[in-house]
This record gives structure tokens, C-alpha cells and sequence, in this order.
């Protein structure tokens, strides 16, 4: 007789419930924190052709020296400095976590952040602590110094701009983190292009710092790129744990054309980063809701009912993302992504409509 599930799956993993993207086809989709913005149409006739001539039977570059070459360039990474790239950053936090996940090893996180870091730590079995933000969501220099002094963590995950909150935290504080920690801390600089703030001009000083980033909200999430950067010391070491050929050859080879024409790309965060300042503003001469500043291509937002408003919202063809229980400081919050202007548009008249109905 073959075991059960519950026999062989670890009782973790069986407590978990999956990660839940919900579908979002024909509605303005406002969820995800994706660029709204297609490539321009000359570019991807060129990807197309590049893509024609791909070599698909043979295995990708292992060590994708060509598109190591081009991120070098675009991200600044400094003199010195190494890259390890994943299949999406969260593979590199995957690679993070199973990689220090001795037994007791600790991973630490702040509250509320990223999901990925507590979920990969319990897939991997590692025990996480999250320590809370302040009620604004500003790191708490304290609390967190004390959890790094009482948990000693290995590894210290800070997303700047943190996501589901938006704001960047104060990067002395967070230095203070870096210096306090016995271990590693990664810095995710998911939200890098709306941010400009980088702690990649730090690595040098920190011997303990590694600095994550993603293509993914910059505009091209369905290739699934991330990329770590720091001490080569560190990177040889997790770079054993990659799957080899974890990052396609498409992959490569559309981030790789992609990135020499960077600029489209940046002009359309500029874009974005213009429509979240207007969508802010917006936001906040309605009557009941409190907004919450944003360095991101999202705004954080409560208002009462938050779980009436989204349910209203989707009825009127329009996803964003409830965070209600999922966080005591996050009760009645909503997190819509800055889409175009006509998506923006369309959010701001369907929470109009809700709210009168
Ligand atoms: C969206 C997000 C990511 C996801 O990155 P992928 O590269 O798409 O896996 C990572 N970190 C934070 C903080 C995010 O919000």
C-alpha cells in the first residue's frame, strides 16, 4: 500500500495554502505591479527575428556571459562586484534561504513585507522571523536591532521600496542593520526603477551585503529574470545550488536585446512614475481613504470595507489586490498598481461607483 500524503509530505508544506494569483483575463488588470506598457512594436519585430534564429535544440549559455556583460552595464554594478542570476528574483531567494538553511539557522524579515521570504523559508525549513514595521510602515531601528541581537539570523531580507507599504526605509537605519547582522542581508530593489535609491553603491563598504533586482516590474515579467549582485566570495558559494541552465535561452536573448535599447524602458517608468504622482492625488480627494506615500509603481491605501471595495471593484471589471488579514497593520488596506492613464482611470471611476452604490 502506497502512503498518503500525509504520511510523506511534512506537515509545513501540508499547512500551507498555494500561492494565489487570481485570473485576471478582460479586466483592467491592476494587481501585480506589471509595467502596462507593451515594448515598442520595432523592438519586438526584432526580438521576433532573433527568436527565429535561437538555437533551441542546444542547452543555454550556462554561465549567460552575454547578458552578465549587458546587466553589468545597465545596473552599475560595481568594480569587483559579481552576478548570480535566477529564474525571477524569487529563485535567488530560493537559492538564498536553502543555501544558509543549516538547522536553527534563522531568516529574518520585516512585517509587512514580500510573502516569498516567510513562504520559501518554510518550503526549505527554515525558521523565519518577522519583525513589525512601525504603524506608518517605517523600519523600527529598535525592534529590529534587538531581533538581529536576540535571533542572530543568517540572512536578513529588505525589499527597498518594501512591497505591499511602497516606501523606501531609511537607509541609515537599514546600514545600522547591516553592520548589527552576523550574517547576510539582501537588499531587493524590486521597485529599483521608480525608486532610483540603491544600495549597489554600498557594497564595497558592507562585505555582508547583497543587493537583489528583477526585470520583472520594469516591464518584462513573463521572461522571468533576477539578479544578484555582490562579494564573489558569497556568489561561488550559492552559485552551486543554481539548477543548471536556470535562465533560458530566450530569456537571454530577449533581456539581452532588450536591455541596449534600456532607454524605452526607463522612459516608460518615467511614464509610470508621472501616473502614480497623478493617481496619488486623485486618490486622495476621495472621501474615506487614506493613501500612503509611494516610491513604487504601486499605492498603498485604506479604507473601510476595504473587502466590500475590492469585491465592487472586480464586479466592475477592475483587480487589485486586498491585503485585509492578511497583516494586523495592513487591516482594511488596498494596493492598486499604477496602470496607463485610461487604466487609471477606469480604477477611479469604479471605486466611485462602489462607494456611491
Ligand atoms: C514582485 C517582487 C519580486 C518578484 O520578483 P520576480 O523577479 O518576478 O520573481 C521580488 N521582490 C519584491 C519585493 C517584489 O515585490
Amino acid at each position: 500500500m502506497a502512503k498518503a500524503p500525509e504520511e510523506i509530505i511534512r506537515d509545513e508544506i501540508r499547512a500551507l495554502s498555494a500561492y494565489h494569483v487570481p485570473d485576471g483575463t478582460g479586466m483592467v488588470k491592476l494587481d501585480a505591479m506589471e509595467n502596462p506598457y507593451q515594448l515598442p512594436s520595432e523592438l519586438r519585430a526584432r526580438l521576433a527575428r532573433l527568436i527565429e534564429e535561437a538555437p533551441l535544440n542546444r542547452y543555454p549559455d550556462p554561465g549567460a556571459g552575454a547578458l552578465k556583460a549587458r546587466l553589468r552595464q545597465t545596473l552599475g554594478v560595481p568594480a569587483g562586484m559579481e552576478l548570480l542570476l535566477g529564474n525571477g528574483s524569487d529563485e535567488l531567494i530560493q537559492m538564498l534561504v536553502l543555501a544558509g538553511a543549516r538547522p536553527g539557522a534563522v531568516v529574518l524579515g520585516l512585517e509587512p513585507s514580500f510573502t516569498m521570504f516567510r513562504m520559501i523559508s518554510t518550503f526549505v525549513g527554515a525558521r523565519y522571523v518577522g519583525v513589525d514595521l512601525r504603524e506608518n510602515f517605517a523600519l523600527d531601528a529598535e525592534r529590529v536591532l534587538a531581533a538581529i541581537e536576540q535571533h542572530k539570523p543568517g540572512l536578513i531580507f529588505i525589499a527597498y521600496p518594501n512591497n505591499p507599504s511602497g516606501n523606501l526605509f531609511d537607509a541609515g537605519t537599514i546600514a545600522r542593520a547591516i553592520e548589527a547582522a552576523p550574517g547576510l542581508v539582501v537588499i531587493d530593489e524590486a521597485y529599483h526603477p521608480f525608486a532610483e535609491k540603491s544600495f549597489m553603491v554600498n557594497l564595497a563598504r558592507h562585505s555582508n551585503l547583497l543587493v537583489m533586482r528583477t526585470l520583472s516590474k520594469l516591464g518584462l515579467a513573463g521572461i522571468r529574470l533576477g539578479v544578484l549582485v555582490g562579494g564573489g566570495a558569497w556568489l561561488a558559494q550559492l552559485d552551486k545550488l543554481r539548477l543548471p541552465y536556470n535562465v533560458n535561452t530566450l530569456t537571454q536573448i530577449i533581456a539581452c536585446e532588450v536591455l541596449q535599447h534600456g532607454q524605452v524602458l526607463t522612459e516608460q517608468a518615467a511614464a509610470i512614475k508621472l501616473e502614480r504622482g497623478r493617481l496619488l492625488r486623485e486618490l486622495r480627494s476621495v472621501a474615506g481613504v487614506t493613501t500612503y506615500p509611494s516610491d513604487a509603481n504601486f499605492i498603498l491605501f485604506r479604507i473601510s470595507h476595504a473587502e466590500r471595495v475590492f469585491d465592487g471593484l472586480k464586479q466592475r471589471g477592475v483587480l487589485i489586490k486586498s491585503l485585509h488579514g492578511s497583516h494586523h497593520l495592513l487591516a482594511d488596506c488596498l494596493r492598486v498598481t499604477v496602470g496607463t492613464p485610461d487604466e487609471n482611470a477606469a480604477f477611479l471611476a469604479a471605486l466611485t461607483h462602489t462607494l456611491n452604490a
